[in-house]
């Protein structure tokens, strides 16, 4: 039995070592990834239910890096909020979706806003909220139609640093979702405390509503307690017909996911955009 033991404990610490060399790998090659311009974004539409308005767009971050093979956001972003290195690879990803948004504007594409993903770690940083206001006006894009995606994890915490970063951001209009809603905390005080205007249910509830009522009344109990709060919901990870047909009946007010499309390349979101979003 001891023997059997110990070698449960080599299993398990191999495996330790293994998880461990791989984050600082990352965590070594995300130093001057922005420099050596690794970072894309790709664009994934949200479609208006009614689809009598435009749609929005979100931004989602990708790494190319030459040598560890694909490694999503799910997987880096942890690693960047943990050494501190989201913060600048945030402004990155502000500046370059505003920056691709103004051109599209420019350009005649009709959409309604760009979504941005930002992390806590960014929010905690002094000066974040101004830092997002002056990357609009660098690139000439409205605050009012750069919508901010936060977890419940950033929006627990009332302290005076979020406080300051929340009035900036509604003085300018600048619009905020809760992202990922549902799976983080039961305390939902925080949704009268900050200014947000939009909820997003997670994609494990979107996956589960069909095969199971509970789940679905979950979602029916979002959406409800969104507009009573006056504020609209979005279903994310929406990928078949019957799911669609669901949040519809249930009154989410815009869709997205892999039904209408996938995250797309820059070209591809606008030839998608031109062609009405088929
Ligand atoms: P998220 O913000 O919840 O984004 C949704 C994720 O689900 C994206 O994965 C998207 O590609 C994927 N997705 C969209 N529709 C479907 C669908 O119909 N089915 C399925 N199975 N998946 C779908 P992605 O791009 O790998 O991003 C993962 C997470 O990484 C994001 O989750 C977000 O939390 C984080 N992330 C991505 N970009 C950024 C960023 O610029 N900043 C920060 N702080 N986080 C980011
Ligand atoms: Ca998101
Ligand atoms: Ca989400
Ligand atoms: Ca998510």
């Amino acid at each position: 039995a001891k023997e059997a033991g110990r070698n449960t404990w080599q299993y398990y610490s191999q495996d330790a070592l293994l998880r461990i060399q791989r984050r600082l790998e990352i965590e070594h090659a995300l130093l001057g990834a922005i420099e050596r311009e690794e970072f894309s974004l790709a664009y994934q539409p949200l479609l208006h239910a009614a689809h009598d308005q435009p749609p929005a767009i979100e931004a989602l971050l990708r790494w190319h890096r030459p040598g560890i093979g694909y490694c999503s956001p799910a997987e880096f972003i942890p690693i960047a909020e943990k050494c501190g290195e989201i913060v600048r690879i945030g402004d990155w990803v502000l500046a370059e979706a505003c920056r691709q948004a103004a051109a599209w504007d420019r350009a005649g594409l009709q959409f309604d806003r760009i979504a941005v993903n930002v992390s806590a770690v960014q929010l905690r940083d002094r000066g974040f909220a101004e830092r997002v206001i002056d990357t609009c006006h660098a690139h000439g894009w409205p605050p009012q139609r750069l919508e901010l995606e936060l977890t419940e994890s950033a929006l627990i915490r009332d302290t005076d640093v979020l406080r300051h970063c929340f009035d900036v951001l509604e003085r300018h209009g600048v619009p905020l979702a809760v992202d990922d809603f549902g799976t983080g905390f039961s305390n939902l005080h925080y949704l009268n405390r900050f200014p947000v205007g939009r909820l997003k249910i997670d994609r494990s509830f979107v996956q589960g509503m069909l095969h199971d009522t509970g789940t679905a009344e979950v979602t029916q109990a979002i959406v409800h307690l969104g507009h009573a709060l006056g504020m609209k919901v979005v279903a994310e990870g929406v990928e078949t017909e019957q799911e669609e047909a669901m949040l519809r009946r249930q009154g989410c007010d815009e869709i997205q996911g892999y039904l209408y499309s996938r995250p797309l390349t820059p070209r591809d979101l606008a030839h998608w955009l031109r062609q009405g979003g088929a």
